[in-house]
């Protein structure tokens, strides 16, 4: 028998599940503009292993920075985990 990976939905930790980036606190006049999330590309959730792990490089933030995403979405995605958040994880189809 092959073994199976369990994965689930988990949220996106570069985004915290919102699909978008905001640059609205370096550019107030840009308030309405986002960009899709360059980790989970809108989706808000990837496919993580079961059972789910925070990246350990990260801590599940996706990124190299705290907080959220007030730099006008220029955060460095953590090379670990490619700014899921999370060990082992794939993009949602
Ligand atoms: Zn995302
Ligand atoms: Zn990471």
């Amino acid at each position: 028998m092959p073994q199976t990976v369990e994965r689930r939905p988990q949220t996106c930790g570069f985004c915290d599940g919102r699909g978008v980036t905001w640059k609205k606190d370096r550019d107030p006049s840009a308030a309405n503009e986002s960009r899709t999330c360059p980790a989970c590309f809108g989706r808000g959730s990837v496919l993580v292993k079961q059972p789910s792990q925070e990246c350990a490089a990260c801590k599940g933030w996706g990124r190299i920075g705290r907080g959220l995403d007030t730099t006008g979405g220029e955060f460095q995605l953590c090379e670990e985990c490619g700014g899921m958040g999370w060990q082992d994880a794939v993009l949602m189809i």
